[in-house]
């Protein structure tokens, strides 16, 4: 579409990876469910810029003083640390692990004091309107990933905390929820050494899988979320948030750039800012991108001392990389369907040993595509299949009949014997040879449909009828 390497295309990742169990400086479950409502109180947002004050950070304040934020806490999801009410507890030892083992794995250089910092948000997205948030490692000459294109540089991991997430806007009222705000958040930062949009995505996925080797990141939708910092020759640098398929990102990315082509081509300037990645491909306008100097040191908490004793814990597990080629190796599977496995987290070789007959390739196929049925039904195909009382021609249908609630006898799925049904067909063809393959293929699938392969049909009614 566009010859990136002319436009001095350069793209960086920031990855965002939740963490599970409990938020970071409370105890507050992560499991995001917002229940239970439990608690609504509403806050207008001080200007207290004072300690540095920045330009751009003040004027955000003096914006954000218009509005008015109301928080909603939830059952179990919530507490008054969470409602900058009471002072953070100790940070949460697992998060600062895993924080450590994540660095470890991008070679990455751990400080040896961690600073906890505070980063001013001013959209009250936070009701303390600052984020926590720690340096935890470097990226060094080794802390790269390799992608098709070419390799990518990881710049630094940090731990912070999350924010809350917007439930509705109505005129000057923004409502929070307080569930995300303090889930602990790792975000891996690259350096712009990404040159396709397709390079982009690559590099995500691979960040991506080997984030979810950690027994402790949280999975399922929102738990992920990439942000692209883009630019291009005399253009200026877009950061693009929210993703909400990876699938979409090479899309949204080529729409950015010929954005900022037209835009560069009406002699006007590209302006620096955040932009929304829409579901379609497009994006728009977020808010003007912020300064870099807007943060400073939470006196709250002492720094955390990276001490031998603390890095002796600190483990990095069996890479999910590591286990699909396993996997791959072993039961002789595709690549794909190894991938497939070990992401959807499928206890494939349990399956395996209980269900010895049934062919490796054939078993990954139908545990992945009957991934989301009950696990009653296909326990029940699996087991027919295994003895021998069903064929895999049939298996569409049994499970057909079993999703709609139907009671399966499994006579009227028994295996058919093809010679039989050849004969069948060759005293069809002598009795009414005016009938067409069509026909004849109408009156057998009646007879047989669910139980008999179609293509295997019309293959024996082909060869006999040209005889
Ligand atoms: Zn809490």
């Amino acid at each position: 579409m566009f010859d990136y390497n002319d436009l001095n295309l350069k793209i960086g990742l920031e990855i965002h990876q939740q963490l599970s169990n409990k938020k970071l400086f409370c105890n507050c479950s992560t499991k995001f469910q917002e229940k239970n409502l439990d608690s609504e109180f509403s806050r207008k947002l001080r200007a207290v810029a004072g300690e540095q004050g920045y330009v751009d950070v003040a004027a955000a304040f003096e914006e954000a003083k218009h509005r008015e934020f109301v928080y909603h806490g939830y059952k179990d999801e919530y507490c008054l640390v969470d409602c900058d009410d009471d002072p953070p507890h100790e940070i949460n030892q697992d998060a600062l692990l895993t924080a450590l083992s994540v660095a470890k794995l991008f070679k990455m250089n751990a400080p040896d004091e961690i600073q906890v910092m505070r980063k001013i948000i001013a959209d009250g997205s936070a009701c303390s309107s600052f984020q926590r948030t720690m340096l935890i490692g470097l990226g060094t000459k080794d802390s790269f990933i390799e992608t098709t294109q070419g390799n990518v540089r990881i710049t630094s991991l940090c731990l912070e905390e999350d924010a809350c997430k917007i439930e509705k806007v109505h005129d000057n009222r923004i409502h929070y929820s307080l569930s995300r705000q303090g889930i602990p958040l790792l975000e891996i930062r690259t350096e712009p050494d990404i040159k396709t949009p397709e390079q982009a995505k690559e590099a995500a996925e691979q960040i991506g899988l080997l984030l979810r080797s950690f027994s402790s990141i949280l999975r399922g939708i929102g738990t992920i979320r990439q942000d692209v910092n883009l630019s291009i020759k005399n253009g200026n640098r877009i950061e693009i948030k929210g993703f909400q398929e990876l699938r979409m990102m090479p899309k949204t990315i080529d729409f950015e750039i010929s954005r900022q082509i037209n835009i560069i081509k009406q002699g006007k300037n590209v302006e620096k800012e955040v932009r929304k990645a829409n579901d379609n491909g497009t994006t728009s306008f977020l808010r003007p991108l912020p300064g870099a100097a807007r943060m400073y040191p939470d006196t709250d908490i002492k720094t955390i001392s990276v001490n031998k004793e603390l890095l002796n814990e600190v483990k990095i597990p069996e890479l999910i990389t590591d286990k699909i080629i396993k996997l791959q190796k072993k039961h002789n599977l595709s690549h794909e369907l190894a991938s497939q496995i070990i992401k959807e987290n499928i206890d494939f070789e349990g399956y395996a040993s209980k269900f010895k007959k049934i062919y490796s390739g054939l078993l990954a196929t139908l545990l992945i595509n009957y991934s989301k049925d009950k696990k009653g039904h296909l326990e029940f195909v699996l087991q027919n299949l295994n003895s021998g009382r069903i064929t895999k021609d049939v298996i569409d249908s049994v499970m057909m009949n079993l999703r709609m609630n139907k009671k399966v006898n499994l006579e009227q799925f028994k295996s058919v014997n093809y010679s039989e049904i050849e004969n069948e067909i060759q005293e069809l063809i002598k009795k009414k040879p005016e009938l067409s393959t069509n026909a004849v293929m109408g009156i057998l699938m009646g007879k047989y449909r669910g139980r008999v392969d179609g293509k295997k049909l019309i293959e024996i009614i082909n060869k006999l009828s040209t005889k």
